[in-house]
């Protein structure tokens, strides 16, 4: 049957997902309209988040490293304090340089329609948007997500910060108050912190970074207190108040102890929330929930033709989890081959110093699935490359199943995002341990932790008693020359 619609497919929002189905689903003829309710196109990812958030962190670690010249056997120096207008200028000048990757004429040249403000479904293939309607065979809804701020009693009195503003500051907070601590709180705690800020970070449970298994999370959590982040954990928020000359925040520990902290400013980073109020969805009957709109495993809401990815879905917030979405959007509406979500190897990673990346399963979410498993280990402090980087930190994990199969991995230390993406392959590639355990790696590099942790697995085996007894009954082996000899 003809298709009678302006378009064959429309996108609400051009964020990492609504970006990938509109390059993907033009470039393959697909006519193709794309929505953006701000003035520019990038979403969250380029501007209030993982852009910004990653070239702040960077910068508070290049400052971070001049104080701490004495540590690699340079003159001790005491830089000037920050401007954070400079600061933000940095970062204004790098989302600047992706923004043209991510231009509306880059888009046009794709073959996609874009058109900017806010719009609402009309009918199931319709919406309004600046007075005029728009009708599309499917639709991809990618609105994102915005920060969730808790009704906590006074905060809607107090100012505080979120993603939005906290790249954008005239000054250094002399101060700060971290609600939560997930991956953003984190980041930006020691980033302010490191910048010379002082920071406390403000948590419900007894553990940083709750996703990540315990161990690995503490380390990170030790290493931002030594840097002077004050931690307050299983402490509730109790009243928020403005002074005036300050914010005041009064929490409550699990035993009912009380304590007011002070600060210039509040950041609230307690998670997010799906962008879907004005959307119309209850008009065409697309179902929701509160953590975002409910799809199948081909990303399909309750509407077929309509489609949802990335964070308004409100499952693996992240751009890359995003820019996959796109993508089994596009073979399902555009190929119209049915492709499901697979999220068993999805990689992730805290870029805090030092980094925490992951892949599949941890301990935490193998207890949970009831997964026996066993466990190995590498710390970095053996890894020679580290040291001579000037850190001795952290550790690799690898978590095997029953039948002895990777089900995850996590890395803790320098450059684990890098890191991460070695396990990447082998996990999505289904790479034998034995490959990576035997591939030469350049030496002297980080990338050999990876070699090495899978290595273990097999040293167990390989330098048994029975395979010495082996060796020793064919060959007629002496022993040791050293120390004692067992039998
Ligand atoms: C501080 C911070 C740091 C982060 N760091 C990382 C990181 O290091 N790595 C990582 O993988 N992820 C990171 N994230 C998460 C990442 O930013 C998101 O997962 C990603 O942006 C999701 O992409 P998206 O396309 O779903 O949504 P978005 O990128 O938010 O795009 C949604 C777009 O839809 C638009 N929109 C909203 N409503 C409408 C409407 N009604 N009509 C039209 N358009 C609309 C929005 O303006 C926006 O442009 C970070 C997030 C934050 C806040």
């Amino acid at each position: 049957m003809a298709n009678t619609y302006d378009f064959d497919i429309g996108i609400l929002g051009a964020g990492a997902a609504g970006l990938t189905v509109a390059a993907g689903a033009a470039q393959l003829g697909a006519k193709t309209l794309l929505v953006e309710k701000e003035k520019e196109l990038g979403g969250d990812c380029l501007h209030y988040g993982c852009v910004p958030s990653k070239t702040l962190i960077k910068t508070a670690h290049v400052y971070h490293l001049i104080k701490n010249a004495h540590k690699f056997g340079l003159p001790r120096v005491e830089p000037l304090p920050v401007n954070f207008r400079d600061v933000a200028g940095r970062i204004r000048s790098v989302i600047g340089r992706i923004q043209k990757h991510d231009s509306e004429e880059r888009f046009c040249n794709l073959g996609v329609r874009v058109e900017f403000g806010e719009s609402s479904f009309k009918d199931e293939h319709t919406v309004e948007l600046n007075g005029k309607r728009y009708s599309a065979k499917n639709w991809v809804l990618s609105t994102g997500s915005s920060p969730a701020v808790p009704p906590f009693s006074g905060l809607d009195r107090t100012p505080y910060l979120t993603n939005r503003e906290i790249f954008s500051l005239d000054t250094l907070p002399v101060s700060m108050i971290v609600l939560g601590a997930g991956p953003i709180a984190v980041e930006m705690a020691q980033a302010f912190r490191r910048l010379g800020a002082q920071v406390h970070v403000v948590q419900r449970s007894g553990q940083i970074l709750s996703k990540e298994d315990k161990d690995m999370a503490d380390v990170v959590m030790n290493v931002l207190a030594e840097e002077g982040v004050i931690f307050h954990l299983n402490a509730d928020v109790a009243h928020i108040a403005d002074l005036g000359y300050a914010r005041e925040v009064e929490i409550e520990s699990k035993d009912g102890k009380k304590e007011t902290l002070r600060a210039e400013t509040i950041l609230v980073a307690m998670g997010r929330r799906s962008n879907i109020e004005g959307l119309g969805l209850d008009t065409i009957g697309v179902e929701f929930d509160n953590k975002g709109i409910k799809v199948d495993n081909r990303l399909r809401t309750s509407q077929k033709h309509i489609y949802a990815a990335g964070d308004v879905i409100g499952a693996y917030q992240f751009t890359h989890a995003a820019g996959y979405e796109g993508g089994i959007i596009v073979t399902n509406a555009v190929f119209h081959l049915p492709r499901k979500t697979d999220y068993t190897f999805l990689p992730w990673c805290t870029y805090a110093k030092p980094e925490l990346a992951s892949i599949g399963l941890n301990e935490k979410t193998a207890q949970k699935a009831g997964i026996e498993y066993s466990v190995y280990t590498e710390a970095f402090s053996d890894n020679d490359r580290s040291l001579a980087e000037g850190s001795d930190l952290g550790k690799a994990k690898l978590l095997l199943d029953s039948s002895e199969k990777p089900i995850g991995v996590q890395l803790l230390g320098l450059h684990a995002g890098e890191l991460v993406n070695e396990w990447v392959a082998v996990t999505n590639g289904k790479t034998k341990l034995s490959t990576l355990a035997g591939a030469v790696h350049p030496y002297p590099t980080l990338g050999e932790i990876n070699k090495r942790l899978a290595a273990n697995y097999f040293s167990g085996k390989i330098f048994s008693d029975k395979v010495k007894k082996a060796l020793k009954f064919l060959f007629h082996f002496k022993g040791r020359a050293c120390g004692t000899d067992r039998p």
